[in-house]
C-alpha cells in the first residue's frame, strides 16, 4: 500500500504548455510545495503568470466561462460542474484563494537544487529523447532514493528514457492526454522494463487524485510500453490518412486555406505545438515505420520556428482571443474534391487495425478497455464500438486504401483480418 500522505513536495521539470498545466493541477491537489524548473527566469515568470491566471479563472463564473469558452466541450458546462472537482479536494470548500495557492509555487533554474527534496517529479520538457535521457540521468543523481520520477512523454519508451538513470525502477510514464491538464480526464501510466510495481502504484494513486474540470480522472496502466501509448498511437496512425488527404488536395490544386475553410482544420495542431507534433512524428518514423515521417507542411513550419499558439504563429497567427482566420468562402472545386475523396470511415478502420496490433503485442488485454481509453481521452467512441461488427468491411476498405495510397503500414494485421480480437473482451 502506498502512503500518499508522505508525498508533500512535488517538482515539475519544464514549465511550458504541459509543465505549467501539471503544476496547476498539483497545486490544486494541495501539495505543500510545487516546484517548477525550467531553463530561464523569463520562461518561469511566464509559466507562473499562466498558472495564476488559470487558477484565478476559477474564482468567478464570468471569468471561468470566459477562460474556458475556447472549446465547444466547455461551452455548455455549468459553473458548478466545473468546480465540483475543486470542491472535492477542498480548495473551493475551504475558500482557499488564488494567492494562498500561489504561495506554494516555487521556481528554479537548476535541476539539482529544484528536486533535492521532491517526493515526486514529473518531467515535461520537449519531446526529444536525448534531452529526456540527460534529464533522467540528472534526476537519478539529485533525487532522494525514494523519489518516483515520471515522464509525460507523448510517444517514447520509458526504458530508453531511463537508460542512464541510476534508479530505473523509480521511473514511470505518466501521460496527461490533453494540452491542458485541468480539462482532460485521461492519464496513461506506463512501465519501463525495470520499473517496480511500487513506483507504478504510487503513480496511479497520484494521477487519480489530480482534479479535472470534467470530473473524475480515468487512469489506465499499460501492460508494457507502446509508442504513443494508447490514445496517441491511434491518433498518430490516423494522421497518416490526413497527410495523404492534404497531399491529394495540393496535387488537385486545392489550397490549405480552402481546406481550412471546409473545416479540415489544423487549429488543434497549433494548440498542441508544431514542434511536439514534429518530434512525435520523427520518433514514429525512427521506431515504427519510415511512413510516419513528418508531413511537408509540419516540417516547413517547424524549420521556420512557427511552433503554434505558444509562439504566436503556426498554421494560423494567434492573438489573445484565439487564431486569426480570415478564411475565404469554400469553393465548389473544394466541396467536389472532398465529396470524392474524403472517407472518414477509413480513419476508423486505421484505428481499429492499430488497436488490434496493441492487443497482438500485449500492450493491453481488453478491447473494451481500449474503447474506454479513447472515450475518456477524446470524448469520441473507440474503434471497436463499430469495428466489432464492421471489421470485415473495414478490412476490405483498408486493403484498398493501402494499395491506393501506397502506405504499406496500413495493411490490416491478422488480428483485425480474422476478427480474433473479439476473444479479448
Ligand atoms: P513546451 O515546448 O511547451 O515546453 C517544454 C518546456 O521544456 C519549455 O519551457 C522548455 O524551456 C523546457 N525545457 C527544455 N529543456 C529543458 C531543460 N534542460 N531543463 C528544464 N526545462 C527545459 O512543450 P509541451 O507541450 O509542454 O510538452 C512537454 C512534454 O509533454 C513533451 O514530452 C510532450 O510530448 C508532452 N505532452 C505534450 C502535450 C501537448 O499537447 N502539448 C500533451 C501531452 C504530453
Amino acid at each position: 500500500m502506498v502512503d500518499l500522505d508522505k508525498i508533500k513536495n512535488f517538482a515539475v521539470i519544464g514549465g511550458g504548455i504541459m509543465g505549467s498545466g501539471i503544476a496547476q493541477v498539483a497545486l490544486l491537489t494541495g501539495y505543500e510545495k510545487v516546484m517548477v524548473i525550467d531553463l530561464s527566469t523569463e520562461i518561469l515568470e511566464k509559466s507562473k503568470t499562466l498558472i495564476q491566471q488559470r487558477i484565478e479563472a476559477l474564482e468567478s463564473e464570468e471569468r471561468c466561462n470566459e477562460f474556458f469558452s475556447y472549446h465547444e466541450i466547455f461551452k455548455n458546462l455549468d459553473f458548478k460542474k466545473k468546480l465540483e472537482s475543486y470542491e472535492s479536494v477542498g480548495i473551493v470548500a475551504n475558500k482557499v484563494d488564488t494567492r494562498t495557492i500561489m504561495n506554494r509555487l516555487c521556481t528554479e533554474t537548476k535541476i539539482s537544487k529544484g528536486v533535492r527534496d521532491a517526493d515526486f517529479v514529473i518531467e515535461a520538457v520537449s519531446e526529444k529523447l536525448k534531452l529526456k535521457q540527460k534529464i533522467f540521468e540528472q534526476l537519478g543523481e539529485s533525487c532522494t532514493a525514494q523519489t518516483v520520477m515520471a515522464s509525460n512523454t507523448s510517444t517514447m519508451s520509458i526504458t530508453k528514457i531511463a537508460k542512464d538513470c541510476k534508479r530505473p525502477e523509480k521511473v514511470i510514464g505518466m501521460h496527461f492526454h490533453t494540452f491542458f491538464p485541468i480539462t482532460g480526464v485521461l492519464i496513461e501510466i506506463t512501465p519501463g522494463e525495470k520499473t517496480s510495481e511500487e513506483s507504478l502504484e504510487l503513480g496511479r494513486e497520484i494521477a487519480q487524485r489530480f482534479p479535472s474540470i470534467l470530473g473524475d480522472r480515468f487512469t489506465v496502466q499499460l501492460e508494457k510500453e507502446s509508442p504513443g501509448l494508447i490514445a496517441n498511437r491511434l491518433a498518430i496512425t490516423g494522421s497518416l490518412y490526413f497527410n495523404w488527404l492534404m497531399n491529394q488536395a495540393i496535387d488537385n490544386g486545392i489550397s490549405r486555406e480552402q481546406l481550412a475553410a471546409a473545416n479540415i482544420s489544423s487549429e488543434t495542431a497549433d494548440l498542441i505545438g508544431i514542434d511536439t507534433i514534429y518530434y512525435c512524428a520523427k520518433y514514429f518514423e525512427e521506431t515504427v515505420s519510415p511512413e510516419f515521417a513528418p508531413s511537408k507542411r509540419i516540417t516547413e513550419l517547424f524549420k521556420a520556428g512557427k511552433f503554434g499558439r505558444k509562439v504566436g504563429e503556426g498554421f494560423y497567427k494567434w492573438n489573445e482571443d484565439g487564431p486569426i482566420k480570415n478564411l475565404p468562402p469554400v469553393e465548389k472545386k473544394t466541396t467536389d474534391f472532398l465529396a470524392d475523396v474524403l472517407d472518414l470511415e477509413i480513419i476508423s478502420a486505421i484505428q481499429l487495425n492499430e488497436a488490434c496490433r496493441m492487443l497482438e503485442e500485449g500492450v493491453i488485454k481488453s478491447y473494451e478497455l481500449i474503447d474506454e481509453v479513447i472515450l475518456k481521452g477524446t470524448f469520441m467512441p473507440g474503434p471497436f464500438t463499430l469495428g466489432k461488427t464492421k471489421f470485415k468491411e473495414w478490412v476490405e476498405k483498408l486493403d484498398e486504401f493501402a494499395r491506393k495510397s501506397g502506405i504499406t503500414y496500413l495493411i490490416p494485421c491478422d488480428m483485425m483480418r480474422s476478427g480474433r480480437f473479439l476473444e479479448f473482451k
